[in-house]
């Protein structure tokens, strides 16, 4: 595994020695668990070339919120790539990647602004301001994100899309806990009675997926059911429990295959996600 902090020696290194091989691009902020392991060996499978990024990126974070302590493990990190056999490990540091005063991109009115975006307005338009950034270096064929992210993938589809991208998006499901709590790298900020807590989100969505199977359609009692639960864990800060189609517009009733259940809480001061694809 080669790993290349400059990204203009990533790109050269890309273009000269792997011309015409499929690449297959893994975009992380680090801290790597099983969910990303999931995503670098589905790009292992389906690629000549696995390029893996780390990098916590500073301007999708909003004033307040955990830049400063997002975990770092660069070295345990390294070994999971090393062991997943990725070709080329992507590290740079915040001035290789940024300058002052730059062209900004802009997230759509609405689908950047809602949900995530009206809880963290601002996010989307860095987020998707790094992944063109890394998209443009890597150049890649295949690029592979968590479902975990919902409304992130939507949006980076959308991209592509809008500004003709001749890129693959690969969407990749969520990878749980044996009790179901969703791989998050923020779930170890969570204390002990956070953790069990924190164990209600994923419950409340098994049982909203019972009863869409059992056949509820409406979103209005999907919602109900699934506040209940997480009242009942005594998680008292609920941002959003929203059900959408795959266009993130608000349904009034469940379209089998089209609908995302979504959730987002807070437990102390940990901001957890969450969903479920129909
Ligand atoms: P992050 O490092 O949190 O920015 O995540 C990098 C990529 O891993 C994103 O595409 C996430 O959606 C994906 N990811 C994070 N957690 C999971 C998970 N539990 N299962 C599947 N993919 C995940």
């Amino acid at each position: 595994m080669t790993i290349i902090t400059q990204a203009r020696s990533l790109q050269e290194n890309l273009k000269k020695n792997h011309k015409n091989s499929s690449v297959g691009f893994v975009p992380t902020m680090g801290a790597l668990h099983a969910g990303h392991k999931s995503l670098i060996e589905l790009s292992k499978k389906e690629n000549e070339i696995t390029v893996v990024s780390i990098f916590i990126n500073p301007t999708q974070f909003l004033a307040g919120e955990d830049f400063d302590k997002y975990p770092q493990k660069f070295e345990s990190d390294k070994k999971i790539c090393e062991l997943c056999k990725v070709d080329y490990l992507f590290y740079p540091q915040i001035d290789t990647i940024y300058t002052k005063d730059e062209v900004l991109i802009k997230a759509p009115s609405y689908k950047g602004f809602i949900l995530e975006g009206e809880n963290r307005p601002g996010h989307f338009d860095g987020m998707l301001q790094i992944v063109l950034k890394l998209f443009n270096i890597v150049h890649p064929t295949n690029a592979y994100f968590g479902k975990k992210d919902a409304q992130q993938l939507i949006l980076i589809k959308q991209m592509v899309k809008n500004l003709f991208l001749d890129i693959n998006i690969v969407e990749c499901d969520i990878i749980r806990e044996a009790n179901g709590l969703a791989l998050s790298s923020r779930n170890s900020y969570l204390s002990s009675i956070e953790y069990t807590q924190a164990l209600a989100i994923s419950r409340s969505l098994e049982r909203a997926a019972k009863a869409i199977a059992n056949g509820q359609r409406d979103a209005l009692a999907i919602q109900a059911l699934i506040k209940d639960i997480l009242t009942e864990a005594e998680i008292s800060n609920i941002e959003y429990i929203q059900v959408v189609n795959r266009d993130f517009e608000p349904l009034t009733t469940i379209e089998l295959k089209n609908t995302i259940l979504l959730i987002a809480v807070k437990i102390g001061t940990t901001r957890l996600i969450d969903n479920f694809w129909l």
